[in-house]
């Protein structure tokens, strides 16, 4: 019989309000694993309500900054232990490679430990004001409930880079991960409660974003939403919270340009390249899939990475040697395809892959592709695929490529490849994204910020910027 979730609700298993269940499918095989709560408002009232009355016990408010800080570490320890099975479960949910995923799992501990130390060095200060009567001081207050949603592309980490600041900051919090990968996140909340969070501080509902997603971000006690996920649902959970003067964290979609010098090292431009674009079968927001080569390197450049494209083993993500995993899913697989396919009738030439791998399983794969005679008005190059799917365009001078690197609605990372110290340094700065990296593509840490610009996000994610985001400041006067 397939197992079956309920939602996670004051530290114990709820039945769905309304009694249904939706089925959470294993993109590579295409069978059903496990059956997920489809949750609607009447239990995202329920979750909040409980978040609610947990954000006000003396259970949580009546903690130190120093005790929470101790819960997260301790979060982190079970992390730790249980990252196999995490690791495992994230894998059957959304296809990505059980080894890349055992990578991603080792380092999500850093994050609860590193929250969990910044818990107590969250200062207000002391302002000297030119009124010598009154002492004039700040605090940093924690918001109330917060409501977390999550895309399926990377649900617990993405989850976490949420649940740790606001925790450490004393909020509670209402988590909606995406109905393609609800396991994890229930897993994780089970953890938290055995890390010893009191019940009603971290619940999660289940369920489809215009029915458990919308009237999270509509619920009237929510004090903020901090959301992860396309553009599009980002732009319309930013005018639902404007509405109601809540405010809200916004990580978005991207469209990132990689851009390869002619002074560059060609060998580790290109592996920076592939795995810019191919890593996770390029369902990453930071995917690097414009791709722009000096004129100069662009036919070894196209070569190297459309030989490497096709030798990519593809199969069972389970499996070590694989990879390339499948897409998350049914749609997922018909918009990348459909894709490729626009951006041929526009004018593109596939150079390499384009359609279904030679897999045994019968899951939604997609083989790594590369599109070549693209332009910057071209669909494929504007738009986020969000899938195997590069574009390489060539290039003559450093002020075309940041005019075509910037000319576009996103602005969430990018990649430079060059020797040239001085050239690094001017297109960090030119370049209009969040995230620039040189000479590398990828690196991450909780501890350093990171932001979209222009239509990638609102709000900053990681770092000591973030904890920020879940509390307001109060000005006191006090007349001595
Ligand atoms: P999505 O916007 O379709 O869904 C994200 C989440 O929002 C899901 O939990 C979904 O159920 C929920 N949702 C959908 N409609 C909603 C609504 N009306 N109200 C409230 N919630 C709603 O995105 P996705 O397909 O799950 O994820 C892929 C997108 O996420 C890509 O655009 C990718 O770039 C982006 N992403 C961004 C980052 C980042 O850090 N910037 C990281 C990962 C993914």
């Amino acid at each position: 019989m397939t197992d079956r979730y309920g939602h996670f609700i004051d530290g114990s298993w709820r039945d769905p309000a309304g009694g249904a269940y939706f089925e959470s499918i294993n993109p590579a095989t295409l069978e059903v694993l496990y059956e997920a709560a489809r949750g609607d408002a009447a239990d995202v009232e329920l979750a909040v309500a409980a978040a609610r009355r947990a954000f006000e016990a003396p259970s949580w408010s009546g903690l130190t900054a120093t005790q929470r800080g101790k819960l997260l570490r301790r979060l982190g320890d079970l992390v730790a232990e249980n990252a196999d099975e995490l690791a495992r479960l994230e894998s059957l949910d959304n296809g990505k490679l059980l080894r890349e995923m055992r990578g991603q799992l080792a380092s999500l501990p850093e994050y609860l430990y590193y929250y969990g130390g910044l818990a107590d060095k969250i200062q207000g200060s002391q302002i000297p004001t030119s009124n010598l009567q009154i002492l004039n001081y700040t605090q940093h207050e924690p918001l109330g409930v917060v409501g977390a949603i999550t895309p399926w592309n990377s649900p617990l980490t993405l989850t976490t880079s949420k649940l740790a600041p606001a925790l450490a900051a004393g909020n509670t919090a209402v988590i909606k991960p995406s109905e393609y990968t609800s396991r994890t996140v229930l897993r994780f909340a089970q953890l938290a409660s055995e890390a010893g969070f009191p019940d009603g501080v971290v619940n999660v509902v289940t369920g489809y974003g215009a029915e458990a997603g919308a009237a999270l971000v509509e619920n009237p006690t929510i004090a903020k939403i901090s959301f992860t996920g396309s553009t599009r649902t980002g732009s319309a959970i930013a005018a639902s919270a404007a509405a109601r003067f809540i405010g809200c964290t916004l990580e978005l979609g991207g469209k990132s340009p990689n851009i390869v010098f002619g002074d560059a090292n060609i060998e580790n431009a290109a592996m920076g390249v592939i795995a810019g674009i191919y890593a996770a079968a390029g369902q990453t927001c930071i995917a690097g899939s414009r791709v722009f080569a000096h004129r100069s390197v662009y036919d070894e450049l196209l070569e190297r990475v459309s030989t490497r494209a096709k030798s990519i083993v593809i199969g069972d993500p389970l499996d070590d040697a694989t990879e390339l995993g499948p897409l998350a899913f049914g749609d997922q697989l018909d918009k990348v395809r459909s894709y490729v396919g626009i951006g041929v009738d526009e004018g593109a030439t596939l150079y390499a892959g384009g359609g279904r791998p030679n897999v045994a399983l019968p899951g939604y794969y997609f083989e790594p592709t590369v599109l070549t005679d693209v332009t910057n008005s071209m669909r494929v190059v504007r738009e986020e695929i969000f899938g195997p799917v590069a574009a390489i365009m060539p290039f003559d001078t450093e002020d075309e490529v940041v005019g075509l690197a910037n000319d576009t609605e996103f602005g969430l990372a990018a990649g430079v490849w060059t020797q040239n110290l001085a050239r690094a340094h001017r297109m960090s700065r030119r370049l209009e994204a969040g995230t620039i990296w040189v000479n590398t593509y990828r690196a991450m840490s909780p501890m350093s910020p990171r932001q979209g610009f222009k239509s990638s996000g609102v709000g900053i994610e990681h770092g000591i910027e973030s904890m920020h985001e879940y509390t307001r400041l109060k000005s006191v006067w006090i007349n001595t």
